[in-house]
């Protein structure tokens, strides 16, 4: 098996947390694809299209795709051909979750491994609903996402 490795999440909007994991894993694996969940009960303030446009807009190595996907990420994986989930680890908070998730994954695909990246220390602060709380109330959210995002919270916020 090639070894693709799949980094779900609902990337919504991506910020430079995500984008130091791409980075970090397309430098140890032969092709990550960034694999956004589309999730109809949970409802973003990005649509779909508009999450993955602004992922595609980000990210710049050739190595990784952007893609979406409904229902089980194991379903996902198996018509990828990928064994393979990344998840980030920012502090102990996300560990219970996570842990959760890793396990249940596994018993629904015994062959799959997830592995925990951990961001730049500089990231680890750093999330989706953070970004978005920040934005709504004007504050500066220029250091934490690329600038295809600002001017998207910008849009949306106005
Ligand atoms: P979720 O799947 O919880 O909606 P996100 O789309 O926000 O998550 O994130 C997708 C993945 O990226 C998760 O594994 C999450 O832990 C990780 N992640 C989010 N923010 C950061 C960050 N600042 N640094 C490292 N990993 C992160």
């Amino acid at each position: 098996m090639r070894r693709v490795a799949i980094y779900p999440g609902s990337f919504d909007p991506v910020h430079n947390g995500h984008l130091d994991l791409i980075q970090r894993a397309s430098r140890s694996f032969e092709t990550v694809i960034v694999a956004l969940l589309e999730n109809e009960a949970k409802c973003g303030l990005f649509s779909v299209p508009e999450r993955l446009a602004l992922l595609r807009e980000t990210i710049t190595q050739k190595n990784v795709r952007v893609d979406s996907f409904h229902g089980l990420l194991v379903d996902f994986m198996r018509e990828r051909r990928s064994r393979i989930i990344i998840r980030g680890l920012r502090a102990v908070s996300d560990f219970e979750y996570e842990f959760q998730m890793a396990q249940m994954n596994r018993h629904l695909y015994p062959e799959v491994e997830t592995l925990f990246m951990v961001p730049g220390e500089e990231y680890t602060f750093l999330s989706s609903r953070v970004v978005k709380e920040v934005a709504r109330l004007k504050g500066d959210v220029s250091r934490l996402v690329p600038a295809s995002v600002i001017r998207a919270l910008e849009k949306k916020l106005a």
